[in-house]
């Protein structure tokens, strides 16, 4: 018999994103179905997400759910990788302008504890013997952040489910902490509300209820399985985790080989490969084209595609970001965030005319068109569970300049003389993370583009021919599945 999972997500490429956890849950639910898992996706039924499933139909109601009286269960399927999904339809809780966490003017919703909080309880139940499903029933219900953590606490407090709970940490920085209130009005029992529990600082926490009553707890890359351990990572939660530090197990993020492969990437105006890179360069003269940066395949173009927010770094740029232009580099970039950092970048394009284009906002096909165009992609990240976009830029010859923590630091080889020497070098690493750090790192490659094109190709050629796919890191959760069951 196949396992069965039940995967839940606030946010699932293509259906609705706005991170890397969003491509994660479209890919690895894939991947795992590719393994011969069944898999089921549970997600809130936010209007674009109804809008895109194909075939959905209902298959259930549910009631007496935390402050709204029912919400009915559709199932549908993801067209492009044929992945079952279960949406839980709520007009009340999901179905409004705006994005998954805030209105659309960036103010987090105020009933963001009931809607993830039904998120929650709708997974243990559906993985209890109240489910309204009755042909199917997970044997692990695996869990993605904050949204989700307080599954496992109703699996083990309320649903007394037989299924076994699995945590996967995408971000420490977002827990999802709401006054206490909320227990009581959520249907947990008040005694979790303990240190031994969902309490955190007289807060009740998601994150901490998922991390404490989880069955076992993943991070999306090994490194942050253990940095988040620390005082530095852990944003509070290191103590905890330390104590469980034998059931958490990094695993590294894999790409959506299909989505991001410049052989076939749709929005490109002409593919390339490791075998043959002119491709690039005309990618490279329409980017510069279309972004009105003067048309030069000698200038070196630096490219960013990043959330404006102090954990991305970028402000680390912005002191020497002037003197790089002034030394004949370009810069491309595609964010938003932070108004002040967004302000400043903007300023700097203003300034420097066909040299620097700044675009606020997001823009799937521009992300693609500047992973592709770009010389080098600049990533300083101050904390990066995993990073997906240093796994794009392998993949695309646009090899990665990032700061030494992370994901970054387990998927990014530093082209030092040794490295080069055995070939395993595929990027740039800051030695320091701070603005000289970084300026140095840029320096350094900048230097290796102009001066050595065989080492630079060579470099390029390494990212480009690593098997960055999600195979192998499904193949880690299923054995971590197998271990739980
Ligand atoms: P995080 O999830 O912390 O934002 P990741 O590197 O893990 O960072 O993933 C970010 C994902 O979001 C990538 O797929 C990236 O291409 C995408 N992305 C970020 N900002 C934008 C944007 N402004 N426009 C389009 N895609 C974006």
């Amino acid at each position: 018999m196949p396992m069965k999972v039940l995967f839940v997500s606030s946010e699932v490429f293509p259906l609705i994103k706005t991170g890397g956890l969003a491509d994660v849950s479209g890919s690895l639910p894939n991947a795992l179905q590719r393994l011969g898992v069944d898999i089921r996706i549970l997600i809130p039924g936010y209007p674009a997400v109804l809008n895109q499933l194909a075939d959905l139909k209902s298959i259930g109601t549910l009631h007496h759910l935390p402050h709204i009286d029912h919400a009915e269960l559709l199932l549908g399927i993801i067209k492009e990788t044929k992945v079952k999904v279960i949406v839980i339809k709520s007009a009340a809780l999901y179905e409004r302008n705006g994005g998954p966490y805030a209105d659309p003017n960036g103010l987090e919703w105020q009933d963001n504890p009931v809607r993830f909080g039904v998120l929650s309880k709708v997974a243990s139940i559906l993985a209890s013997e109240h489910s309204p499903i009755t042909d199917w029933h997970p044997d692990i219900v695996h869990c993605n952040d904050w949204q989700t953590g307080l599954a496992p606490a109703y699996m083990k407090l309320t649903e007394h489910s037989r299924a076994k709970s699995i945590i996967s940490l995408h971000n420490m920085a977002f827990q999802g902490s709401y006054a206490p209130h909320w227990v009581v009005s959520l249907g947990l029992p008040s005694a979790g509300f303990s240190i031994e529990g969902f309490e955190y600082h007289g807060q009740l926490s998601f994150l901490k209820a998922g991390i404490f009553y989880a069955d076992a707890i993943t991070t999306v890359s090994p490194r942050y399985a253990v940095e988040i351990q620390t005082a530095a990572f852990g944003f509070g939660l290191e103590g905890l985790l330390s104590q469980r530090s034998d059931e958490i197990k990094g695993i590294l993020n894999g790409i959506e080989t299909e989505e991001w492969n410049p052989e076939h990437d749709k929005y490109l105006i002409k593919n390339y490969s490791s075998q043959n890179l002119a491709g690039k360069q005309e990618v490279k003269a329409a980017l510069q084209q279309s972004l009105g940066l003067n048309v030069d395949a000698a200038a070196p173009l630096l490219g960013v595609v990043s959330r404006l927010t102090h954990q991305k770094g970028l402000d680390m740029l912005v002191p020497h970001l002037q003197t790089l232009i002034d030394q004949g580099c370009q810069f491309a970039l595609l964010g938003g965030g932070e108004m002040g950092l967004e302000a400043l970048f903007q300023n700097i394009a203003i300034q420097n005319p066909g040299r620097v284009s700044v675009t606020i906002g997001y823009n799937e096909p521009l992300s693609h068109q500047i992973m592709a165009g770009c010389d080098m992609f600049i990533m300083p990240s101050r904390f990066e569970p995993c990073g997906l976009n240093q796994l794009y830029g392998l993949a695309y010859g646009t090899p990665p300049i990032v700061n030494a923590t992370g994901g970054l630091a387990d998927s990014v080889i530093d082209s030092n003389n040794a490295h080069i020497a055995n070939k395993t070098a595929n990027g740039f690493v800051m030695v320091e993370a701070s603005a000289d750090g970084l300026m140095a790192c840029i320096r350094r490659a900048v230097e290796m583009y102009r001066n050595n094109k065989d080492t630079w190709l060579q470099i390029q050629k390494t990212g480009m021919s690593q098997n960055l796919s999600w195979d192998k890191s499904a193949q880690e959760y299923l054995a971590v599945y197998e271990g739980l069951v």
